[in-house]
């Protein structure tokens, strides 16, 4: 199967990309043209879809990209490459974005609905002036929600720009509603100095405002949905404890959708990107515990064998849906793509890509 891919990948030439995120599995990731976190996918996804002037000569623009992740990064990538100004330049052409695996979704993403979301903005709107909120989504989300902050003045983040969006979100409205990651709005707020009153967790089960009384929401400048990552989720600050007995000089450097108590347990957090570039640049020798997803940990810890890198949990944890992409569903991909008939496509629907636009290009902008 490697010999398949490499050879038909070898045959579509720059017509093909393969963008593949950090916790794929590594048997897959090594076939990845391009291997990065959301945010890096996204501008990718967005610049690398067009044809480029390569010394003078236009070098054949990219026809499909296969994203090795999950479903709301394929849908991101659809809407970013095939933007209105990306299809001008490839002449109306569209680029098929492909997800080997059509059931790789995101667990977190499917904890705020759009219907969900659009009930919470409506009770939200009988107590406080709505035109003072503005929605902001974590980019792991539905294109629909990200249509609803584009429709919205809202924006979308990743974890590599949260507190920028945040920032840029306060400094031109009174409150922000964020979805739907409880743990990266939480932890980016504290960073902020917003004090834990100013937080409100809108609990998304409940049937009014949220299990608030309306004075709390009143007095909010943040309102947290109540998803969570089921991976990061699982880190304890029993963990940290431990790990300082086992490994007395280990700096813990975790994720902002790890719970509260971690990130303040821990020496340092910040995206999967700051996390890889903080570890690599670290001097020879020294020795980390990392709270983030399993495979990316240990792929961290191959590139660096100069230090010791542990996963911060005795029992690594994985991103199940990011591991149903397999060496054999990626290969499956290009006999399609070869014949013209491409399977697995990703196609948003039109009027929703054009409003998700609109928050994808405003977190494109704020870094
Ligand atoms: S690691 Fe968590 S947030 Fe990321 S895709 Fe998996 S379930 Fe979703």
């Amino acid at each position: 199967m490697k010999d398949t891919i490499e050879a038909a990948k070898n045959r579509l030439g720059k017509k093909l990309l393969i963008l593949g995120h950090h916790y794929q599995r590594e048997e897959v990731i090594v076939h990845a043209d391009l291997v990065g976190d959301s945010f890096q996918l996204s501008r990718m996804a967005a610049e690398r879809s067009v044809d480029s002037e390569s010394g003078g000569e236009l070098v054949s623009g990219c026809e499909t990209i296969i994203f090795c992740g999950v479903h709301f990064m394929a849908e991101t990538a659809d809407i970013l490459a095939n933007s209105p100004s990306n299809l001008a330049k490839r002449g109306g052409r569209r680029v098929d974005v492909i997800l080997p695996d059509l059931l790789a979704g995101c667990s977190m993403a499917d904890m705020a609905s759009y219907d969900s979301v659009c009930e919470c903005w409506e009770q939200l709107s009988t107590v406080i002036d709505i035109s003072e909120v503005v929605p902001v989504t974590y980019v792991n989300s539905s294109a629909e929600l990200k249509a609803f902050c584009g429709q919205h003045g809202g924006v979308s983040c990743t974890s590599s720009n949260a507190k920028a969006v945040l920032d840029w979100a306060l400094s031109r409205y009174k409150r922000v509603l964020f979805f739907p990651d409880q743990h990266l709005g939480r932890n980016t707020a504290l960073k902020m100095g917003i004090s834990m009153s100013e937080i409100v967790d809108w609990r998304s089960g409940e049937q009014e405002f949220g299990g608030n009384d309306t004075s709390a929401i009143r007095g909010s400048r943040i309102l947290l949905w109540d998803g969570f990552c089921c991976v990061h989720q699982r880190f304890l600050t029993g963990h940290i404890d431990e790990i300082r007995n086992v490994i007395p000089d280990v700096r813990v450097i975790v994720h902002p959708e790890c719970k509260q108590e971690i990130v303040a347990k821990a020496d340092d957090a910040g995206s999967t990107a700051y996390i890889l570039k903080r570890i690599t640049e670290s001097p020879v020798g020294s020795s980390w515990a990392v709270g983030t997803e399993g495979r990316f940990v240990e792929r961290i810890a191959k590139q660096n064998p100069d230090k010791i890198i542990v996963n911060l949990a005795f029992q690594p944890s994985y991103c199940s849906t990011m591991g149903l992409i397999t060496l054999e569903n990626l290969a499956a991909m290009f006999q399609p793509i070869e014949d013209g008939k491409p399977i697995n496509v990703i196609k948003v629907d039109t009027k929703i890509a054009e409003n998700a636009l609109i928050a994808l290009q405003r977190m494109l902008e704020i870094s």
